[in-house]
């Protein structure tokens, strides 16, 4: 079967050709670890853990390396650490901060049912590896020191913006020239910056300092996956500057044609139309819609969350809402009644043929919406076992979800009620001999989880379906 991947590079859907299909290789850009992680941050989380899922079932677990890196050096981390640990020396408050917060998207996204990728190297372990590729691009003519920055050179690579489609004259006019005098062209970026004597550094040829943000994702990625490899994933926002960057300098580093060859970007998770964002003050962490009560007055299990997520195609932006993560919790429920209770008569030419259909879906630019629809309306097709080894290439788990389930046992009042009234709707429609709302009712009590059973005296009795 062969995948077919939208390459951001070429604005196209390309047949996927690993370079060695013993070893395929994906990097995505992972947190910067100094608060919280809110859900617009799991996206990219949660997609390019389904990819992780399809090539290792494509090519292998063995035959697949994912490197998601940490970002544990930021001026954001610093203020951080200054603002909660003030009595502490910085580094050992930027280590408590970096710690916590890297352990807690650890957990995070573990709820969310995420594998972990196979490397996940820490900036911070890789700072020789930075100053040894700042040497090369110096040497080669694509970076300069100004007034203690190392900056790279960006009109000395000629075909710079390709990923953005922005050419340079574009940037220029845009920027603000007079701050930044000591670039030779506006559209330069930093690779290197000294720290001052509080700030956390690390000597170098240059001086003590620090890194800039993009180079460490060119030095992790040719550590950990060489000098070209196959995927490179993010959020939209990363494309400009932050990958446009990354391409920069380790194609000018390696006097290579690509760094990757298929560049992936994830669409907007959105509330209310704008994307949910840190400086927006527009989110919810991941953390507190696992644990608390604060969005639609419940917390929602980890499945729950990426089911809602995945319904969505990942190029596509999504409004976050209660209702679809209710939907989500419904459509779960009559995944797992279809898992619990598999009907005696599979057949096996249907079932093969839901299965071919799902992986199609998924090999087509990761189509979750449609390997979930398909899966929704054809499980009772399915073996339990079946249905199981296809919901775990979501990354979705029967196990996890029967253990919501069974803390679901305990039905909210709200729910009684609300199965109480559609039962009672759907006797007056038997009444009005209204069969098609009668049996509407009965399948939206269906995907609510809920079993209904006429008896012989007219009265109708439901159950929850276990
Ligand atoms: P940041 O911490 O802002 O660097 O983001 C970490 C990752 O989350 C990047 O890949 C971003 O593109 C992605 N991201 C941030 N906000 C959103 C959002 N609202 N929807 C989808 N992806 C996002
Ligand atoms: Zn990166």
């Amino acid at each position: 079967m062969s995948l077919r991947l939208y390459n951001t590079l070429t604005r196209t859907k390309e047949e996927f050709k690993p370079l060695n299909p013993e070893n395929v290789r994906m990097y995505v850009c992972g947190p910067t670890v100094y608060d919280f992680a809110h859900i617009g941050n799991a996206r990219p989380v949660i997609v390019f853990d389904v990819l992780f899922r399809l090539l290792r079932h494509l090519y292998g677990a063995e035959h697949v390396t994912y490197v998601r890196n940490i970002t544990d050096v930021d001026d954001k981390i610093n203020a951080r650490a200054l603002r909660d640990f003030p009595n502490l020396p910085l580094n050992e408050a930027i280590r408590n901060v970096t710690e916590k917060t890297a352990n807690q998207f650890f957990a995070d996204v573990k709820a969310l049912g995420c594998l972990e990728p196979t490397v996940q190297p820490r900036a911070t372990d890789n700072i020789s590896q930075m100053i040894e590729m700042i040497g090369t691009l110096i040497s080669r003519g694509h970076a300069y020191v100004a007034e203690g920055e190392v900056l790279f050179s960006v009109p000395s690579m000629p075909d710079y913006g390709r990923l953005s489609q922005r050419n340079l004259d574009d940037q220029q006019a845009g920027a603000r020239v007079a701050v930044e005098a000591h670039k030779r062209n506006p559209a330069d970026f930093v690779l290197w910056k000294l720290s001052s004597p509080e700030e956390p550094g690390w000597d170098s040829p240059w001086g003590r300092g620090r890194p800039g943000w993009h180079i460490e994702c060119s030095a992790m990625s040719k550590r950990y996956l060489g000098e070209i490899f196959d995927i490179h994933g993010g959020g939209l926002d990363l494309i400009f500057p932050h990958h446009e960057n990354e391409i920069a300098q380790s194609r000018c580093a390696h006097d290579s044609a690509v760094m990757a060859n298929i560049w992936m970007h994830n669409g907007f998770l959105q509330v209310e139309g704008q994307k949910m964002s840190k400086s927006l003050g527009n989110f919810f962490t991941i953390n507190e819609l696992l644990e608390s009560e604060r969005f639609g007055d419940k917390a929602w299990p980890g499945e729950v969350l990426r089911l809602a997520m995945l319904k969505t195609h990942y190029r596509q932006p999504i409004d976050w809402t209660v209702r679809a993560l209710e939907e989500s919790q419904a459509n779960l429920r009559s995944l797992f009644a279809a898992w619990k209770y598999p009907s005696t008569e599979i057949e096996l030419s249907a079932s093969n043929e839901l299965e071919s259909e799902f992986l199609k879906a998924l090999a087509d630019d990761l189509n979750t919406a449609r390997a979930i629809g398909l899966l929704l309306e054809g499980a009772t097709d399915l073996k339990a076992g079946k249905l199981e080894e296809l919901l775990n290439l979501l990354g979705i788990s029967m196990l996890a979800v029967s253990a919501s389930e069974e803390v679901r046992n305990q039905l909210s009042k709200d729910v009684v009620d609300q199965v109480c009234r559609l039962v009672t709707a759907r006797l007056e429609a038997r009444k009005a001999k209204n069969w098609a709302e009668s049996d509407r009712i009965r399948d939206e009590l269906a995907a609510m989880g809920i079993a209904i059973k006429d008896n012989k005296d007219g009265t109708t009795s439901w159950e929850v379906k276990r």
